[in-house]
This record gives C-alpha cells, structure tokens and sequence, in this order.
C-alpha cells in the first residue's frame, strides 16, 4: 500500500476505471497511481487525493489497460492499398513479396514502423508484436515511439531483405536476438519464422534451437488457408499443427498466427504444447481466408489474442476494429447470438493477448504490481451516449478515435490525441517520399493493384 506522504508520478483520477482484473473490478469513479513506470495505487477516487507530480484528471472518462496487438508488420505500411482484393497466394507472390524486395531496406523500415507506431499509439494499442525482416531498423524505431514491443527478425528460405543468402538467416537472426536483448528496455527480440510454406523442415528446427538457446519466443504463421493444409496433408502426410509438432516446434513460447484452418486434434495438440494464438480476423476476411474456429480454439484451452496483422492486408492497425469485427465475426460463424461476449472479446485484447506474448506478469490489466500501460477514453460523444455498459460500448460503440491519452510504462506517450514522442508530420512525409518512388516506378505492382 501506498504511504500517505510517498509522492506519485502520476495519477488518473476520477474516470470509470475498468481494472479487466480477475474479478472484473470496475471503479466509478476510480484513480491510478504510478511510480516508476508501475502501477502502485489502485482504489476508488474517494477522499484525499495523494499527491503526484502529474495529474491526468479525467472524468467523464474511461480508463482501461492497453491494447496488445498480437501480431503484425509494422514497415508495411508503406504497401497499404498498394494490392487489394487478391487471393492470399497471388497477393504474396505477385506483389508483396516482389515489392518488398524492392523497397524494404532500414530507411523504410525505420519510417514506415514509426507511422505504424503512430498508428497504434493513436488507436490505444500500447504493446504490438511485430515480424519482419531489417528488423533492427525497426527497434529503433520502436524505441523512439515509446511503445512497448516484442520484435521478430523474419527467418525464411529465400533471399530477403537484409538477409540476401537465405542459409544465412538463422545467423542473422541469432545476431538480431543477441543485440537487442542486450538494449534492454521495453524491446523484447524473438524469432519470426514466415510459415511451412516458406521454411523447410531444417529451417524450422533450427530456429527452434536457436530459440531454446537464446530463450526467446517463435511466432509463426500457422494454418492460415485452407490451401496450406491440404499442401502439408499431400507432402507430409499430416496437418500443419501435427507436422510442426513432429519437428519438435511446438512449445510454450510459440505464438500460432492465423490458426483458422485447425481441427479439434489441432486444437488439443496446441493446448498441450501451450501454444498461443494469434487471431488476425479482418486480414483472414480481406483474403478470403476464413473466420477462424475461435470458439472452439478458446473451449480446447488455449490462450487467443488479436491482432491486426501487416497494414497489407487489413489494411489499418486499429484494435477497436478489430474487437468488433472479432465479437460479430464469431456470432455470424457460430449462428449464435451469444458466442464471445463483448467482455470476453476485451480481455482477448488485452490480458489474452498478454499472455499470449509471455507479458501476462506485467501488462493485460490494471493492478499494483503491473507497469503502467494505460489507455484513457472520452465517453462524452453521441456515439457513447447512454452508457449502460462500458465493456459493451469498447467492443460495439467506441472508435479508435476516442481515444485520449496514452501511457506506456508510466510514460505519457499521447496526450490528448497528439503523440509526444516523435514528429509524426515529418513521418507521415518521409513515408509519402518513399510511396512516391513506389508509385512511379517503372514495373510497378502499384499499376495492378
Ligand atoms: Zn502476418
């Protein structure tokens, strides 16, 4: 507990406090305090306030953890819209991957992830995991933003960017893992493997070492068309789940991207490994992928967050979004009115997705003891008005645009809808150069897309 003279950093007071703690603890009006990047004081905004250095008054406000976007590509903002409406084979090999091994070097990257940290910021997203290649441009990027991330350096058994000798991409990964570990703060390295498709038997078991070795995690698009499965079944005689499981790749640490294309065996194996998933629903819709059993998944046991996925296919990385579309998608898959609840759907985008990162100890709710990553919302606009149920409102009422201020680890990241950690205006005109050059460019996807 808190001392009577011990001085806060911050504190949030007299907003709706949607703690999303085990017991669902919602405080109107409620107050946080925060001291060394954590969270320190939790209670009901009665009586005399402690004194902080900074105060964030915000009633007629609501107050909720951050949200954790599972899973995307951050530099690929500078390909959104470049390619729509295209079956997800074609859309890769026609044009994603065509374009990337044009344009993504670290100047674009660094850029393009700092548009997407923007992106993310604005929207109340205050941890994303991101997968990509020239990843070390990237967590530079991010360390500026002031976001907080788990970084993945793409491993994948053709040339790529910054990895032009693919039976080098281990190494380089390696390497990637190593120095960022070593920068501590709010970066945490991991291993991007890009799917069965695109690494061989050998590739995958090596990044699996490498990961025992280092002690990071492995992200891996998994059974994401149906296309895939019936490859894997045809060459390996078994489903993507059971064949990477057969490789030894399947453990605690591994988040499952996708995973629409999974049966009850799948699912089981997946929950016996401790496997997370990563649910991408609106990038799965966009190419025409599936919606995904999550119901099911989420009965077997495991742990499913959300995520955006790459600005791409989606095309933005906005989690308000991706709620609703999650909450209504699985209604209209199951026929079921009641299947995921708007509070189960929160906590998919919140504490779920956490846990599914291996954060769970210090992010996903409002606690003492947890860092300070901290969203705040305006709840005085027509479009909340009335409000009967906060948790009803996030999920079906709200929008990215109402978010407010930002914290991440104790820090104001966003105040009031401006970001204060990096010169957004020269971002979003150092992306329209790069974009420029895209478009104009003589063999360009941009024609066909
Ligand atoms: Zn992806």
């Amino acid at each position: 507990m808190l001392d009577q003279d011990d001085r806060l950093d911050l504190m949030l007071a007299g907003g709706r406090v949607l703690t999303l703690d085990r017991e669902g603890t919602d405080l109107d009006p409620g107050r946080v305090g925060v001291r060394g990047g954590g969270i320190v004081l939790v209670e009901p905004d009665e009586g005399p306030r402690p004194k902080a250095d900074r105060l964030i008054e915000a009633k007629g406000q609501i107050i909720l953890p951050g949200l954790v976007n599972c899973h995307l590509h951050a530099p690929m903002t500078l390909f959104r819209g470049l390619a729509d409406d295209l079956p997800l084979d074609d859309w890769l090999s026609e044009h994603i991957f065509p374009a990337e091994a044009k344009w993504v070097d670290p100047d674009m990257v660094y850029w393009c992830t700092l548009l997407a940290a923007a992106e993310g910021l604005l929207s109340g997203t205050t941890c994303m995991a991101d997968s990509y290649f020239e990843e070390r441009a990237a967590v530079r990027a991010f360390q500026e933003s002031g976001l907080r991330v788990v970084c993945a350096q793409g491993v994948i058994d053709f040339p790529a960017p910054g990895v032009p000798d693919p039976a080098r991409n281990i190494e380089v990964a390696e390497r990637f893992c190593r120095e960022t570990a070593d920068r501590g703060g709010l970066i945490t390295p991991a291993i991007f493997c890009h799917s069965i498709d695109t690494c061989s038997a050998e590739t995958l078991r090596k990044a699996r070492g490498l990961a025992d070795r280092l002690g990071v995690g492995l992200m891996i698009h998994l059974a994401e068309t149906k296309g895939e499965v019936e490859r894997c079944r045809r060459e390996h005689g078994r489903s993507p789940v059971a064949y990477l499981d057969g490789l030894g790749f399947l453990q605690k640490n591994v988040v499952a991207v996708h995973a629409v294309w999974v049966d009850e065996d799948d699912a089981a194996l997946l929950a016996r490994r401790g496997v997370g998933v990563a649910h991408c629903l609106e990038s799965n819709l966009k190419l025409g992928s599936g919606l995904g059993p999550m119901t099911m998944l989420r009965a077997a046991g495991l742990t499913v967050g959300l995520g955006t996925d790459g600005p791409a296919s989606n095309n933005d990385l906005d989690m308000f979004g991706e709620m609703r579309s999650v909450a209504l998608g699985a209604k209209g898959a199951a026929r079921d009115p009641t299947a995921l609840p708007a509070g189960e759907v929160l906590r998919m985008a919140t504490r779920d997705g956490a846990r599914v990162l291996g954060l769970a100890d210090w992010i996903g709710t409002i606690e003492i003891g947890r860092q300070a990553d901290l969203i705040v919302l305006d709840a005085d606009a027509a479009h909340l008005t009335p409000m009967y149920d906060p948790v009803s409102h996030l999920v079906y009422a709200a929008d990215r645009s109402d978010v407010r201020h930002v914290i991440v680890d104790g820090r104001v990241v966003v105040e009031d809808r401006a970001i204060k950690t990096f010169d957004l205006a020269r971002v979003m005109a150092e992306v329209r150069r790069l974009a420029a050059r895209v478009k104009t460019a003589p063999d360009d996807h941009a024609a066909s897309g």
